[in-house]
Formats: structure tokens, sequence, C-alpha cells
């Protein structure tokens, strides 16, 4: 029950197979046989139940949606109301959001089952979910390699089969990055396309949300019950959204496909560019084009992303003093020493590193010299893609520059941890919608992910290329050993 898609539950239930209320028992029973993989900070199984029951009399009633009765799970920065919301962090260890995310809501209306809220790195800040409070999630495919981050448990989750699909957030390749470490598919949309309401922030100008699937079909059918303009959050676009799945089954004969140099250049694993090659390849014999593109200030992506990141999140994360919510220090002397002993406690190393370059590259003194140089930096890097979106209609690459990595190889060096976005976070940077797909595998039988970006709001483009990627090929349909 548990291997198939998204449509393919929607059909099972129309036809009354099997029930919304036995599929999710189904899950909440695989979710707790396999909780050695620590990808739920919390289940829902009562709440889930509830829902489904309710899905199931929609569906008997004749007047269910494509998502009515299907099961997800939430990564832990949406707030849920009356679910505990952590985001990864000791200092919401106890906060039960008063409401719910904008997201959350949109899809629970829509009549999907909520299963529980999945692991992360705290506040969303790195790569390998091993910056959780609550300990790291582990990569279904490889016990001993991280699934990456920082949506991890989100995407542990799905290619553990927990469930079917999966929300994630990306600031800077968060979705993308454990969707190609897992061997999912998984797609950041253009910013403001889905709202950031009650999602927790990291750093605002960058967060997006977006959704994680076994298959690209399974992420534009959730993708368009997300999006769309909210007038809650000040930089939703109020733009129509269209309709993610009419176009995936249109032919690519035609489109172009851009090749930065840049992305595949050295340092790229030597089996990891040969199976984006190959994808490559795949959409030549569709009938796609390819051009060289240039993408010269893609090396500024790194440190460009780590000035703004740190700033935005160092101001966001200001709110959790132990005053309003969470955490709050049980032993203090004055009201500054509760502020500091509380936050001391809350936090853990990263978001204390990233607080305080935040905070450095803030200050007066050095304003114009790393937020300012920044901020120009980052038009430079949206420039360049707009440039080459003259050329092409998506840029091909590959996701990261290795498989996943062992847990706890680059626990030490933040440094080796940050590089791993080396080539996601230039699309949150420049606000442009980009999509992991499952291309292959390495020696180490590891999953590889092709990287495609898109003009801005220009999604459909890339979902189409992945659709028609995966009635080609079917990585997308492996499933790591024991857990199909
Ligand atoms: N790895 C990046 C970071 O640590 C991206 C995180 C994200 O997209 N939330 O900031």
């Amino acid at each position: 029950m548990e291997n198939r898609t998204l449509t393919e539950h929607a059909n099972a239930l129309r036809t009354k197979e099997y029930s919304s209320v036995e599929l999710t028992r189904h899950l909440l029973d695989r979710i707790h046989s396999n909780s050695r993989l620590n990808s739920f900070v919390t289940v829902t199984a009562k709440q889930a139940l509830k829902q489904a029951e309710r899905a199931d009399r929609q569906i008997a009633r004749g007047d269910g949606g494509s998502l009515t009765g299907i099961p997800l799970v939430h990564k832990d920065l949406f707030c849920t109301e009356g679910v505990l919301t952590t985001c990864g962090s000791r200092i919401l260890e106890n906060f039960i959001s008063p409401y719910s995310a904008t997201v959350v809501e949109r899809l629970e209306e829509a009549g999907m089952v909520m299963l529980g809220k999945t692991n992360m790195d705290e506040f969303a800040m790195g790569s390998s979910t091993e910056n959780s409070h609550y300990g790291p999630t582990l990569n279904p495919w490889n016990h001993d390699r991280v699934p990456g981050g920082s949506s991890g448990g989100s995407a542990a989750a799905v290619a553990a089969r927990l469930a079917p699909v999966a929300t994630g957030s990306d600031t800077g390749g968060s979705i993308r990055q454990p969707a190609a470490f897992c061997g999912l598919s998984g797609i950041k949309p253009s910013y403001g396309r889905v709202s950031r309401y009650g999602m927790i922030a990291f750093a605002s100008s960058l967060d997006q949300g977006g959704v994680m699937a076994a298959s690209v079909e399974d992420c534009a059918h959730v993708l368009k019950g997300m999006s769309g303009f909210d007038e809650q959050d000040s930089t939703s676009i109020n733009r129509p959204v269209p309709d993610y799945t009419a176009a995936l089954s249109d032919s690519i004969a035609g489109k172009v496909i851009g090749l930065p140099r840049e992305f595949f250049s050295s340092g790229v694993d030597e089996d990891v560019a040969k199976t984006v090659g190959e994808a490559v390849s795949v959409f030549k014999k569709l009938g796609a084009r390819t051009v060289e593109v240039d993408l010269p200030n893609s090396a500024a992506g790194i440190p460009c992303y780590y000035v703004l990141a740190p700033a935005e999140a160092s101001s966001n994360l200001a709110r959790f003093d132990g005053v309003r919510y969470g955490h709050r220090a049980a032993d203090y002397t004055d009201i500054i020493d509760m502020y500091e002993t509380t936050r001391a406690e809350g936090f853990g190393p990263e978001v204390k590193r990233r607080i305080m370059i935040g905070a450095y590259a803030l200050s007066i003194g050095y304003f114009e010299a790393y937020y300012i140089k920044a901020q120009k930096l980052r038009r430079l890097i949206a420039d360049d893609f707009a440039r080459a979106f003259e050329t092409c209609d998506a840029i091909a690459g590959p996701t990261t520059p290795t498989t996943a990595f062992r847990i706890g190889q680059k626990t030490d060096d933040p440094v080796q941890m940050y590089l791993n976005d080396i080539f996601t976070n230039s699309a949150n940077l420049a606000g442009l919608p980009a999509m992991s797909v499952p291309a292959g595998f390495d020696r180490k039988g590891l999953p590889v992910g092709l990287h495609l970006i898109g003009r801005y709001l220009d999604e459909s483009t890339l979902l189409n290329l992945g659709h028609q990627y995966q009635l080609n090929t079917d990585w997308h349909r492996r499933v790591p050993k024991g857990y199909a």
C-alpha cells in the first residue's frame, strides 16, 4: 500500500479499495516500527485518524478532491494549531502553536491527513539534520549517512515510505538537498508563490515553503494545493496559480536546457557528474536542446548567502527571549540575565554561530563591508540568471557536489557543511523556482539528484521537464532496501 503514488492512492480511495482510515493506520504503524530513523518529532495519530474519518465521509458523499484523504507530514517549522511546533530547537520544546500556517490550513482544507511533524536542523540551519535538539535523522538508504537537511526528517519519512508526501522549507537548499540525498523529487517554488505565514522565520527574504514526494507528479498536485496569494504574508505574490498538473504531459521537444560551465567544474564527485550527464542526455532524446550558459558570479553565492541569511536570522531570532513563548531558564538574577540564560540554554551551537555572525555583519562598523556588499552580490547573481534565461528555458546541473555523507563527517567543520549548498542557494538569492529529481545512484548505492532551476514563477516548465524525465526513467520508483 505504501508504495503507491498520490494519484494511485486517490484512485484507491475513490474506488474503495481501501479507506483513508486504513491507509492512515497502516502508515502510523510503519512510522512506529521505523522510529529508529528519528524522522519525527511528533506523531499526531489521534488527530490523523479523525481527519481520515472526515475525509472518508467526504469521499463517500462524492465531494472529495485529488488530495482528499491523502496522508502527509509537515516539517516542524510549520505552525500547527494545538500541536507541538519545535523548529528542531530546545527553545521551542514546549511550544504548542495557537494557530496553523497558511500551508497547513490549505492542505487541511483540501482534505489531507497530517500524520505528524518531522525532524529538522534547528531553525532550518544545516545540511544534514544533525543540528536538531531531538537528535539526528538517519538516511533510509544507508543508516550511517545523513538524510540531508534541513528538511531531513521529511525526506527520510517519504523515502522510507512512511508518508507519500511531506512539506519542507528551502532557504538555501533545504528541500532540494535532502530530496537529492534520499532519492526524492522536491520543489522549492519561486519566492512569494507559497505563503510564509505561520512558517517560523529563518531568513525571510530567502525562505520558501515547498514539497517533497516520490514523483514530480505528486509534487505538482500538492504544490497546487499549497500555492497562492495570502494577505497575511506581505511578500506573497498576488498572481493566479497555474494548474501545475495540466502542464505535466506536454511534450518537451524544443525546450532549451542551459548548462552552466560553473556547475560542471571540478569539485563535483565523479559519479555525480556522470549521472547528471546521463540525465541531460535523456532530455536530449526527448527532443530538448542544450546550450552552454554563463553564471560568472556563482562563486559568490556561498559567501553572499552566509552573510545575508545569518543577518536576517539574527534579527528574526531576537523574538525568542523566554518572555512570550517557549523555554525559559529556571534560574536567573534579573531580566537581562533571564534573556541571556534562556538563549544560552535554548539555542544550539550552529544557531548561536549564525546569530553572532549576523549581528556582526549588521553592526555599524561592518554593515557596509558585509551586509551591503552581499546585497550587491545578490543583485549580480540574479542578473546572471536573467541573462542566462534569455537563451534557455531551464538550467540543469547536480543538486549537490556529492551524495549523502557520513553522520558526523562534517559536524566539526561548518564551512565544509556550508559548501553543500554551492549549487542550490543561488536560486534562493535570485527568488527562482528550483527542483531536484532522482537521476541514478553512485557506486556506493546512494541516490544522485538532478537540479533544475527555472524562470521566476515558471514552476510549470520544471514540473513538465521532471515528469517527462520520470516517464522515461525509473529512478524515482526505487525504494531503499528494507522499506519496500
Ligand atoms: N544549508 C543551508 C543553511 O544551513 C540551507 C538551509 C535551508 O535551506 N533552510 O543555511
